[in-house]
């Protein structure tokens, strides 16, 4: 059985004391194990990236860009194979994969200015004969807890950022698909990362746990569900560090009557469908203003996912795959069942989806839930499936009330033609991250990424300039160099 190790010190490490199982989540068989680290490893990780921070931390800001404009060229020649082991160890579609590393590869980018990012501020003359400037310098070691979802994505928007500006970093990839961020921190030393700058280490609590607790760990960077988010803040700021925790979502779209309702339509099926629901940022809450539109919307849907096909990996025709693990399928269609037992009306029901020669597959078919009230545990808690709820509503107010009451506050979006009403839904809507007519409003890699609420925990934002601002801190230096001949008296006020 392959067994996928970790990345320390620039070698490939194998503990085997304790594995755990790799599926594949379309054949519902495991494919491979990985290795869970110990508290040994961990310190080997540690060790390293500590070791290797103060001459990392002296390299020229643009030597450390160069490596990563490095970097990206390899993960664009190498794109065929992440995306293969995204589509074997998570279940996504080829193309799908495609679109997660390009939007991971735009965080290299972006970190490629590192020269630019790292500049300061300057101000001369702030008194006589005094200047004074701010420079952001790196925090040290640092480390990044990512989830199964995004194995590309996510820790992209982390460590290319954290590295660039000049700290060293452990990953702690989701164990359950392991393979894609290890390949990757390969292509990153092959670009030229001086070894122990970058260390991956696989694992579960017993591998956090470690570096929450580890005083040699500066900061945290957490993607994941919204309990152990909230677990990670916690712990992680009790020790001393500094912390951002990106959590779980619920994510709505209101339907506004004056919508174009084909456009919504088509939008709505790849924001709630796409990757099998199994995004932060997916769509799992339609709510529709007025009895007109909820009827448009559920008879457009309908029709609209006869079409959705779901299947294995490597046919680009397929929409989405699987779900990640049988767990989570029960799960999900346990969310199904509880609707359906609450009254709620099952129009289109994936729960007994069958793909041809992947009988044991994690597949959950497209599902659409009409008439659904926010007492139904279904609407309360995140799904993570390719589950679509229609909440109808009588007017904008009760939709964004809904959507303000909400625990989470990740992402949304407003389907409307009247531009009144989409600047008022900016303007107050209690959520991070805002569409208008664009269902998955993930900020580029210049902006920043980050909810409200209960979807994060912390001040700085993911990735962007939150980033730069995360993977710093600033220092502020004031300077007098007296012109010759002249010498400040003695003063007792405070300098003004
Ligand atoms: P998860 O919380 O189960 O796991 C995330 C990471 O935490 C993994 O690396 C895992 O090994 C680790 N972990 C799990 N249990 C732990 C524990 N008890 N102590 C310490 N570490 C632990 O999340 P997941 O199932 O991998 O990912 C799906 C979740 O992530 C969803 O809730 C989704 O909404 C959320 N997510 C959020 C964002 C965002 O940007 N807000 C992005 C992607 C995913």
């Amino acid at each position: 059985m392959n067994t996928i190790g970790h990345l320390i010190n620039g070698e490939i490490i194998n503990d085997h004391s304790r594995t755990q199982d790799v599926f594949n989540p379309a054949t519902g068989e495991v494919s491979k194990e990985v290795a869970l680290a110990s508290k040994q490893t961990m310190e080997q990780a540690i060790g390293a990236a500590e070791a290797a921070f103060p001459a990392w931390r002296n390299t020229p800001p643009i030597k450390r860009a160069r490596i990563m404009f490095r970097f990206k060229e390899l993960l664009e020649k190498n794109a065929d194979a992440i995306c293969k082991l995204l589509g074997e160890e998570h279940g996504k579609i080829s193309h799908d994969a495609a679109g997660e590393l390009q939007r991971g590869i735009e965080n290299v980018e972006f970190a490629c200015g590192a020269p630019e990012l790292l500049k300061g501020e300057h101000s001369k003359n702030v008194g006589p004969n005094i200047d004074s400037w701010s420079e952001f310098q790196p925090l040290g070691v640092v480390a990044g807890i990512t989830p199964f979802n995004f194995p590309a994505m996510v820790p992209l928007w982390m460590f290319p950022l954290a590295i660039v500006c000049g700290n060293t970093f452990i990953l702690k990839p989701s164990e359950r698909n392991p393979s894609g961020p290890l390949l990757i921190a390969q292509l990153l030393k092959e670009a030229g990362l001086p070894d122990g700058v970058l260390n991956v280490v696989n694992g579960d609590k017993e591998a956090v746990d470690v570096l929450l607790s580890d005083h040699r760990i500066k900061a945290v960077s957490f993607v994941g569900s919204t309990p152990i988010a909230e677990h990670i803040y916690a712990k992680a700021s009790a020790n001393g560090k500094r912390c951002q925790a990106l959590g779980g979502a619920k994510n709505h779209a209101i339907i506004m009557p004056d919508a174009d309702m084909d456009n919504a339509v088509n939008q709505l099926l790849g924001a709630a469908f796409g990757s099998c629901g199994e995004r932060c940022m997916a769509l799992s809450v339609a709510v529709a203003v007025g009895e007109d539109a909820g009827d448009a919307l559920v008879e457009k849907m309908t029709e609209a996912m006869k079409g959705l096909k779901v299947g294995e990996f490597s046919n680009a025709s397929n929409d989405f795959g699987p779900l990640i693990s049988k767990q989570h399928k029960e799960k999900v269609i346990g969310y199904i069942n509880s609707a359906e037992k609450d009254g709620a009306k099952i129009v289109v029901d994936g729960r007994h989806a069958v793909v041809e020669g992947f009988t044991n597959g994690f597949f959950v078919g497209a599902t659409l839930i009409d008439n659904v009230n926010i007492d139904m545990i279904s609407y309360q808690e995140e799904i993570f499936g390719p589950v679509l709820q229609v909440v109808r509503v009588k007017t904008m107010q009760e939709a964004m009330k809904l959507i303000d009451d909400h625990e989470y506050g990740n992402g949304t979006c407003i389907f409307t033609r009247d531009g009144e009403a989409a600047r008022y839904f900016s303007d107050n809507i209690q959520v991070g991250m805002v569409g208008i007519n664009v269902p998955l409003p993930v900020p580029v890699a210049y902006h920043s990424f980050g909810g409200w609420k209960r979807s994060l925990f912390g001040d700085l934002h993911a990735y962007g300039p939150d980033g730069v601002r995360f993977y710093t801190k600033r220092k502020t230096i004031t300077q007098r160099w007296p012109s010759s001949g002249v010498r400040e008296g003695v003063s007792f006020s405070f300098p003004s």
